[in-house]
């Protein structure tokens, strides 16, 4: 089947991404979340990072408008029944991605193949809700989708050869960089990143240093581009606390308990830099630290 209608689900940090990304590329996107509110967030987003490109001299504007013009947005997932490939990058819950996938099954046609930006649930328990588990894969961008340049492609037990075949095809005309894993709890990038970020944060809640001192220290010695609690705020700390109970839990080994400190703030709600919250607070003109 040729692929040139995507649809993405969810319009959140990532799901805006991936639908500025294809519509870049010249695919037609249509971007579903639950409100109208969200969805529209998303494409300002979009059209917020387009814009960019636009005043650093990189993109025409017509180009702006061109792209912005194939992307369209419901809160309707019936309307996928047109698509030719769907990546889901709704809330990392299980729940809601097994609702998802029970739908996508239902309404996408046959043929479609269905791709989850999921950070650590199981492609392969996923796949296994639908009747078309050889279809199903994970698509796991990074976050800015625009800028960054591997999509870590995840093979479940069922993953055709086909299907992965595309997906590697798919990505690479999106110029990004795909990278093969077998389906394994928290794959490859998260099953190295999370104990880090982890550990920076026992760090902090052991009072070994404080936040600018982590972050200062592993940015500067290491060459990282940004410190562990920055990253985090940067994924969103509900983000994080989930992948790391996925670790724990799926691999058994202690090792991955997610801090206390960060089970607090989720708590409080204090998710990282989306909610204006994390480990620093956002809301001045420059990040201070927060705890
Ligand atoms: P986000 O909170 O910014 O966005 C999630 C969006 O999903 C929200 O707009 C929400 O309204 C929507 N949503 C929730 N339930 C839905 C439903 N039933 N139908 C449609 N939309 C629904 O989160 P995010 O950071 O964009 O993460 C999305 C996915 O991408 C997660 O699976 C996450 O693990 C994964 N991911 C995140 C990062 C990161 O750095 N944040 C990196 C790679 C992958």
């Amino acid at each position: 089947m040729t692929i040139q209608t995507i649809g993405v689900i969810g319009a959140g940090q990532m799901g805006n991404g991936i639908a500025h990304v294809f519509a870049l590329s010249g695919f037609n996107v249509v971007m579903q979340d639950i409100s109208a509110e969200f969805t529209a967030k998303g494409l300002a987003t979009i059209g917020k990072n387009l814009q960019r490109g636009v005043d650093k001299g990189k993109m025409a504007a017509a180009e702006k408008d061109a792209v912005l013009s194939r992307i369209r947005t419901t809160t309707n997932l019936e309307d996928f029944k047109e698509v030719d490939f769907a990546v889901e990058a709704a809330t990392e819950k299980w729940e809601i991605k097994k609702q998802l996938f029970e739908t996508l099954d239902r309404v996408c046609k046959a043929g479609a193949i269905l791709a989850s930006n999921t950070s650590s649930i199981s492609i392969t328990k996923l796949a296994a809700v639908t009747k078309r588990p050889e279809a199903i894969i994970g698509m796991h961008f990074m976050n800015p989708v625009p800028v960054m340049q591997l999509i870590e492609i995840i093979r479940g037990l069922a993953t055709s050869d086909g299907t992965f075949a595309a997906v590697m095809e798919l990505s690479a005309k999106l110029g990004k960089t795909p990278l093969a894993c077998n389906d394994s709890p928290g794959f490859i990038s998260n099953r190295v990143l999370l104990p880090m970020i982890n550990e920076a944060i026992y760090a902090l809640y052991e009072g070994v240093a404080g936040v600018e001192s982590i972050d200062g220290i592993m940015k500067l010695g290491m060459n990282h581009p940004m410190g562990p609690l920055t990253l985090a705020d940067f994924i969103g700390l509900d983000t994080c606390l989930f992948i790391l109970n996925v670790l724990h839990e799926g691999l058994g080994d202690p090792k991955y308990r997610p801090c206390p400190l960060l089970k607090k703030l989720v708590d409080a709600g204090w998710y990282g830099k989306k909610s204006g919250r994390g480990f620093y607070d956002y809301s001045g003109e420059k990040p201070v630290p927060a705890v």
